[in-house]
């Protein structure tokens, strides 16, 4: 097999690659401390449905984050889900 028409990477482009690599490596470890520093659901009472008797639901809480994420509890958040840490937006 001839190698000669195999599109030779510069070291500069690998270099580069490299770099790009090692951001987007930092970029994931930093999410997942964010969201390993979050509190469980299962330590606040999330449920998915509210049944809060006063309308309270994730959507008007002040740590909503859309679509679906909350500032303080971990993992996907539904809108119209609930937990005891809820904060109404002032
Ligand atoms: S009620 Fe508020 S604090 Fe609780 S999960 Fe929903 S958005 Fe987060």
């Amino acid at each position: 097999m001839n190698n000669d028409d195999t599109p030779k990477a510069s070291r500069r482009s690998i270099l580069r690659a490299g770099a790009a690599i090692v951001a987007a490596g930092a970029v994931v470890k930093h999410a997942a401390a964010e969201e390993t520093q979050k509190i469980e659901k299962s330590l606040v009472g999330y449920v998915d449905k509210s049944t809060n008797p006063d309308g309270q639901h994730c959507s008007i809480c002040a740590n909503f984050q859309p679509p679906a994420a909350c500032a303080i509890v971990a993992g996907s958040i539904n809108p119209n889900g609930w937990c005891g840490a809820f904060a109404p937006k002032t």
